[in-house]
């Protein structure tokens, strides 16, 4: 690869330039940080507003189990528990990210199986 700074030619994986000691790949990383920033702000968002939600419907009706609500509180349970996944998609190491995602997509399978359940009782 080239660097941005001086142009010299570096090898693919080279860490720093060769000719003026820059450090390569900086632009990437920076850009890779910048994604995960974002996934971890919109899991809080997700996560908040699902939680808003949730509070806004038990205020609506107390018995909102025994309305219509519970099809909303049940939605907005599987939007919150699949908003976990953004976590997973923001971790960089790859064996991480792959146990991480294994083991959270059992739990959400599990989590909805329950909502599942407590819908149709
Ligand atoms: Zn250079």
């Amino acid at each position: 690869m080239k660097c941005y700074k001086c142009n010299g030619e570096n090898t693919a994986n080279a860490k720093y330039c060769r000719n003026c000691g820059t450090k390569l790949n900086s632009k990437s990383d920076t850009r890779n940080s910048k994604s995960a920033d974002i996934l971890l702000i919109s899991f809080i968002g997700i996560f908040l507003l699902s939680a808003l939600i949730q509070n806004i419907v038990r205020a609506v009706d107390y018995n909102w189990f025994d309305s219509s609500l519970r099809y909303i509180q049940v939605a907005s349970w599987i939007i919150s528990s699949l908003s976990y996944l953004l976590i997973i998609f923001a971790i960089k190491n790859k064996v991480f990210k792959l146990i991480g995602g294994i083991c959270l997509t059992l739990v959400i399978c599990y989590h909805i199986y329950g909502y599942i359940i407590i819908l149709m009782s």
